[in-house]
């Protein structure tokens, strides 16, 4: 396998799989060199399932190995919303800052101690002929009482991770990258990228 497609448009993301996959040789296209890719909607009712639906139907499309990543935010004291909903939680169109708002508001009056929340990324990753392969990975932490910090996305300035007191949108990007949900995941692919490597 000379490359690995990598389901996203979000450049971001692609320079994190490919630091990962260059050490082993395996270069990433990304759907950014790949205009003619339609969106694939994401209609599962998990993570997986979304994942799966994005690197099966890419896959399918391209005869290719496709990796696809679905993620987002889990909060106890939501019974785990936004979950899935979390890029559009507070509703079309996508808006971190009112996404982040509503949550803030949906947790007044819950103490630190009772924000615990984790961020989840799953790896969908499918190969023609082949079954798909997923992993998991978390970034556990709190739920901050308001924003703080300005760098990263998404939910980044109200997450708090567990052995920080400063949020994630505080953290240099190279820190967050050492510790997120996203390389968690990514980590846990060595085996199966060690198994590829040998097979040819
Ligand atoms: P996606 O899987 O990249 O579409 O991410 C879904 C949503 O989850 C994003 O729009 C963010 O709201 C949230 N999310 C996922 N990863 C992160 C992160 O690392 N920081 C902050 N928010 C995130």
């Amino acid at each position: 396998m000379k490359y690995v497609v990598i389901a996203t448009k979000n450049k971001g993301k692609v320079m994190e799989f490919n630091q990962f996959f260059s050490e082993y040789g395996i270069d990433v296209k990304s759907l950014l060199d790949m205009p003619s890719v339609p969106d694939i909607a994401e209609t599962g009712s998990t993570f997986q399932e979304n994942a799966a639906l994005k690197a099966e139907e890419i896959a399918a499309k391209l005869g290719q190995a496709v990796l696809a990543d679905d993620s987002g935010l889990i909060i106890d004291a939501l019974d785990g919303r936004p979950g899935i909903f979390s890029a559009r939680y507070a509703g079309e169109p996508k808006n971190d800052q009112a996404n982040l708002e509503k949550v803030l508001k949906e947790l007044e009056g819950v103490s630190l101690e009772k924000r615990t929340a984790r961020f989840i990324c799953v790896l969908a990753i499918s190969v023609p002929g082949k079954q798909t392969v997923f992993r998991t990975g978390y970034c556990e932490g709190k739920i901050a009482l308001a924003p703080q910090g300005e760098n990263g996305f998404g939910y980044d300035p109200i997450f708090i991770p567990d052995g920080y007191e400063k949020t994630m949108a505080e953290l240099s990007p190279e820190e967050k990258n050492s510790i997120s949900h996203r390389k968690n995941a990514i980590d846990q692919l060595e085996d199966w990228v060690q198994s590829l490597v040998k097979e040819g």
